[in-house]
């Protein structure tokens, strides 16, 4: 029996063989070679080290979705990067918003597309500069009472 990972081995061990053969001239192991690779499936490789293809609009992930998000960063699935926020990159770098993201590579509305530490620091900060208090003093100015 031939391993997959042994065929060029063996090809090789085939053509040098033959080409010691008194009677063979270079057209006959460049013929012998292009045969072998033919039946071998050298040129094409493995069957099963194929890309998978997608299945009817999914994608498959560039890393496994279990490691898609970290309290820091969200990893992209196209391209295996990691970013705060995959929005932007999206739609920069594949031309996706976030809903054909989630289509693409069957996403639960629950996966965050924001790093937790981000989404955190941002609720932080817009209490910090008092986004909450501003919008109280508007509602004062328009004469509405909240409270
Ligand atoms: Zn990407």
């Amino acid at each position: 029996m031939t391993k997959p990972d042994s065929k060029t081995e063996l090809l090789s061990t085939i053509v040098a063989s033959y080409a010691a053969r008194p009677d063979v001239d270079s057209d006959d192991i460049v013929a012998l070679v292009a045969k072998l690779s033919r039946e071998l499936k050298i040129e094409e490789g493995a069957p099963t080290d194929a890309p998978i293809a997608p299945v009817s609009g999914t994608m498959t992930p560039a890393i496994p979705l279990s490691r898609a998000v970290t309290e820091d960063k969200v990893f992209c699935l196209c391209c295996g990067k990691g970013f705060k926020m995959l929005k932007r990159h999206l739609g920069a770098e594949h031309g996706m918003t976030e809903a054909e993201y989630r289509a693409a590579f069957g996403l639960p509305e629950e996966m965050p597309l924001v790093a937790p530490s981000y989404s955190r620091r941002k609720a932080n900060y817009a209490r910090k500069v008092g986004f909450g208090r501003y919008s109280r003093e508007t509602v004062r100015r328009d004469g509405e009472i909240v409270r």
